[in-house]
Order: C-alpha cells, then sequence, then structure tokens
C-alpha cells in the first residue's frame, strides 16, 4: 500500500480497502433507505448506481441496506426504485479507517484519531451517538 501507518496521514489519494465490515460502521449499522438499526447477518452492501449502470465498487458507490430494502432497490437507481439516501456515501480517510476497522479502540487512541478526522466528518455525530 506504501503508506506509513501514520494517522495524521491526509494524503488526500488514500483510498482505503473496501469491506462489509468497514463499511457498516462507517454507516453505524443503519439501513441507509430505512435508517433502521440492524444486526451484521441482516445488512448487506449495496450499490447506490448498480454495477449494470456502470456503478463502481468504491466507497463513494456503496452504503449498507437492509436486506429487504436492498431486494426492494434490485437493480435501480435509489430515483428510479423511489427511495431516498438517509446520508451521502464517503470514503473514510485514513484516520478514518483506522478507526473504522478497529475492534476496539483505546480511549487515548479514539481522542487522536478523532483530531485526525476532517471536521465536517459524519462520524463525528455518529461516534456520539455511539457513546451515549
Ligand atoms: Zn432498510
Amino acid at each position: 500500500m506504501g503508506h506509513t501507518g501514520n494517522p495524521g496521514n491526509t494524503r488526500a489519494d488514500y483510498v482505503p480497502p473496501l469491506n462489509n465490515q468497514t463499511l457498516f460502521r462507517r454507516d453505524a449499522y443503519l439501513c441507509m433507505y430505512c435508517a433502521e438499526r440492524f444486526p451484521t447477518a441482516e445488512l448487506s452492501r449495496d450499490h447506490v448506481r448498480p454495477f449494470s449502470q456502470g456503478g463502481l465498487d468504491t466507497w463513494s458507490n456503496v452504503v449498507t441496506a437492509c436486506r429487504r430494502c436492498n431486494n426492494a432497490k434490485a437493480w435501480r437507481t435509489p430515483e428510479q426504485a423511489h427511495m431516498q439516501l438517509i446520508a451521502v456515501p464517503f470514503t473514510p480517510t485514513y484516520a478514518e479507517y483506522i478507526f473504522l476497522k478497529g475492534r476496539r479502540v483505546l480511549a487515548d487512541q479514539m481522542e487522536y484519531l478523532l483530531a485526525h478526522f476532517p471536521r465536517t466528518s459524519p462520524l463525528h455525530a455518529r461516534i456520539r451517538h455511539w457513546l451515549n
């Protein structure tokens, strides 16, 4: 991968690997269509713009969806399916990714990582939600 492992790494072109565990954590285990929270086993990776319409398997084109919503949406875009996303998908920065993939992050490590999240990161609100 070539990066140094420093959470302060702010390279604009850094793209963390995409996997379901990290994706579901990015979206706080909420279905991005019905806004309900589900256990991992009932969640799936939805391609906002489906493969059949040129969509890619990238962070900015994937969201967490419950099986019911994913089936209902099928191979359509949200507009075509008349379904609305509750949040815009985003590519995590390096610091965000370290946080998201950690099973258990130490409190001081968490603060350090949070300090490196962009101010506009939707994760600030989600993390506050988790900690409450
Ligand atoms: Zn749903």
